[in-house]
């Protein structure tokens, strides 16, 4: 999303928020609807778009996607009505799916830092689901008992309870923890200045722009579904949170 970008990011600052008021700032059916406020995560490190609804004039808009361009654009359901510009709105986001998808991608990140620490393989590429995900690792040789040891790892991050902080630091202090230049290389584009961090304190830090639920606790607990060989040095883990 470029930096001409009108909506105010109400997730980023709050992962917990799920209703707040709006107002509309365009309004089209090709387009989709741009509000000045928003809390609808767009998309982006794996983390797939929230989907909700906008409350006006007695009647919904539901939003089905998120789309970054020059602004922030919410897809509406085909047919659904569209709020005029200038419209108040009340927005709202759907918080089964939007609370699952946080605790997977604290999930994803807690695996990255086990994996990293235990057996100082790094993350290639990364996608979830609600309550489901990957994470593709650089690594030669799977020992005996990796699955279990991964999965014994995790869980024993959840029930540390860690605390996970999300903060913004300026490029050159980002690039100053050594964590981040092994996740981050290839993820930061020259013209970013200001890098939002994840803190999984004490395991994990990464720069990403996702949310995130506030300790490894509220993640539950993470089954290791399958270790999958993808060609020479390619593993994939994927995992499976508890309902
Ligand atoms: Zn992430």
């Amino acid at each position: 999303m470029g930096a001409s970008s009108r909506t105010h990011r109400l997730e980023l600052i709050d992962s917990t928020l799920r209703e707040w008021d709006a107002t509309v700032l365009l309004s089209d059916p090709e387009q989709g609807i741009v509000l000045d406020r928003s809390a609808f995560y767009p998309g982006g490190g794996g983390q797939p778009p929230d989907h909700g609804v906008l409350l006006w004039g007695g009647v919904q808009t539901r939003i089905v996607d998120v789309r970054r361009g020059d602004d922030l654009y919410l897809v509406p359901a085909d047919g659904d009505p569209l709020p005029p510009v200038g419209t108040s709105v009340r927005g709202a986001i759907e918080d089964d799916r939007r609370t699952a998808l946080m605790r997977t991608h604290s999930g994803l990140h807690l695996l990255s830092g086990v994996v990293f620490r235990d057996f100082g393989a790094l993350v290639t590429g990364s996608n979830m689901d609600p309550l489901t995900g990957r994470l593709d690792f650089n690594l030669d040789e799977v020992p005996p008992g990796f699955k279990e040891a991964v999965e014994e790892a995790c869980n024993a991050e959840v029930a540390a309870d860690r605390g996970i902080q999300a903060y913004e630091l300026s490029r050159e202090e980002a690039f100053a923890i050594p964590d981040i230049i092994r996740t981050a290389t290839n993820l930061l584009p020259a013209g970013i200045e200001i890098v939002r961090i994840v803190d999984i304190q004490g395991l994990d830090v990464q720069a990403d722009g996702g949310t995130h639920v506030a300790s490894t606790q509220q993640i539950g607990a993470m089954r290791v579904l399958k270790v999958e060989n993808k060609g020479k040095g390619f593993r994939r883990i994927r995992v499976a949170l508890e309902d």
